[in-house]
């Protein structure tokens, strides 16, 4: 066991918005790290300046963000080291790892053509890699790393095991193209060795770039990293995760209300078990998270499954914590802000509004009787259950809550004893009750709502209705 430290990192490119994808690659790094005590980074690989706008990287940032997937440092820009990835392709030069080629795209063409009408592999071999330098004339030149001719490149992969390439299928590639600019392959590994990256943890459509990356940390004598190279995500038809089997993007679940503990929880089990542990915290999954228990097929995405586990963690969390996350949720909405006397109430009320709600909006269903104000509006449903007659019974109500203690106990003894002297059930007076203090006919249990409301409101919303 090597005693150095872990870091972890995630290399987003910017493509406008943060694909789950990513989320959970950055996930299993974070939680790797984390759980070593390592470091985790973030850096933004926005080479391609078409793409890599601020907007693009702010999606990226504030996905992380909302995740609660912290990371140490500063996040770094891939593109504001192009000096530096320059000053390694020289370094290669300057050792003989690698060469100047001067070969145009006419002649690479050509060679390619030829290659073709061969039969032969069409795999681009330089006649600059071994060309004296006395020789090279005056021209604008790519800076190409070489590449072993014969024998096999193995990448001994965490999750996918020892991966053979054979090196004919490996060409020369370009570090540094002609203007100067270094190439993603070059970038990638410059960056990972200069941040002390010891565990890249990625996509497996990043397989084959390992084996070409390989050849730079040999070229430059580095260490490797650990690769752990995880299958993709798929949809529950088993292909590609896409549009068309819902959201894709981690802002589209921010704004469907889903807490991020359940999602990282979701994100965690999408593709690595630990025993049969399905609802875990994030403490546990730091202690847990291992590469021997990702799995080697693809996941499939379960929007059912992400919902019962989102239902168990806003059940179990703290009621402040959910409180602030609720607040950040209507926030990101657009919504109001909580007045005072809502946030008291939700505070409150919290012990059952998080019973059984999958989401924030669920939740703040639930929490209708707090939201609105008197006099309430009401549905078609709690019109119903407001017949005359339940109208006035409840009016005998109000005189006895008024000097009631305020328990549960004696307000279910008030209620039932109520129901009773007008010969009918506890039960059948719970739909008109609910009616009057939510105005709906789905709500947390009457009991609740007046405990939550207090005596002053609740009596209020009887007056409303039956005097
Ligand atoms: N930028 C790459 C991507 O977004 C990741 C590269 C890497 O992790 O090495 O897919």
């Amino acid at each position: 066991m090597s005693q150095t430290p872990v870091v972890t990192r995630i290399a987003p490119s910017p493509t406008g918005y943060m694909h789950i994808g990513t989320a959970r690659t950055a996930l299993f790094s974070w939680l790797y790290a984390r759980g070593r005590g390592g470091k985790f980074l973030l850096r933004i690989e926005d080479t391609d300046r078409e793409r890599s706008t601020p907007e693009a990287t702010e999606a990226i940032l504030k996905g992380m963000e909302w995740l609660g997937l912290d990371y140490d440092g500063e996040a770094i820009s891939q593109f504001e080291r192009a000096d530096r990835h320059a000053e390694v392709a020289h370094e290669m030069l300057a050792s003989g790892h690698a060469y100047k080629c001067f070969a145009t795209q006419d002649e690479i063409q050509a060679f390619r053509d030829a290659a073709k009408a061969e039969g032969k592999s069409t795999l681009y071999r330089s006649p600059w890699r071994d060309a004296d330098p006395s020789t090279h004339p005056d021209l604008p030149y790519v800076i190409r790393v070489k590449a072993p001719l014969e024998g096999t490149t193995v990448i001994h992969d965490q999750v996918q095991g020892d991966v053979t390439i054979r090196n004919d299928q490996l060409d020369d590639m370009i570090v540094l193209r002609s203007d100067g600019t270094p190439t993603y392959m070059l970038a990638v590994v410059v960056d990972d060795h200069d941040m002390g990256v010891t565990h890249v943890i990625r996509g497996d459509d990043h397989l084959n770039n390992a084996a070409r990356q390989m050849l730079v940390y040999t070229a430059m004598g580095w260490p490797l990293p650990v690769y752990a190279h995880i299958p993709l995500i798929f949809g529950p038809d088993g292909k590609k995760l896409s549009k068309r089997h819902g959201a894709t993007g981690v802002d589209e679940y921010q704004t469907m209300g889903y807490p991020a503990a359940g999602m990282r929880n979701y994100l965690a089990r999408l593709g690595w078990s630990h025993g049969d542990d399905e609802f875990f915290t994030d403490a546990q999954a730091m202690e847990w998270f291992d590469f021997n228990g990702i799995g080697k097929s693809p996941s499939r995405f379960d929007f059912k499954k992400l919902e019962n586990l989102c239902g168990q963690h806003i059940a179990n969390a703290n009621d402040a914590a959910l409180l602030h996350e609720l607040e950040a949720f209507l926030a990101s909405t657009g919504a109001n802000p909580l007045t005072d006397d809502q946030r008291d109430a939700m505070t409150r009320g919290m012990y059952c509004l998080k019973e059984r709600a999958k989401t924030f909006p669920e939740l703040l269903e639930k929490a209708h009787f707090i939201m609105a104000s008197r006099p309430l509006e009401m549905d078609e449903k709690a019109e119903k259950a407001l017949d005359p007659v339940s109208r006035g019974i409840l009016s005998e109500l109000t005189p006895q809550l008024q000097n009631a203690s305020w328990d549960r106990d004696t307000l279910e003894g008030i209620v039932a004893a109520v129901a009773e002297a007008n010969d009918t059930k506890l039960g059948k007076l719970a739909a008109p009750l609910r009616s009057v203090l939510a105005g709906r006919a789905v709500t947390p249990s009457v009991f609740d709502m007046m405990l939550v409301l207090g005596r002053d409101e609740t009596v209020a919303r009887l007056k409303d209705v039956t005097a």
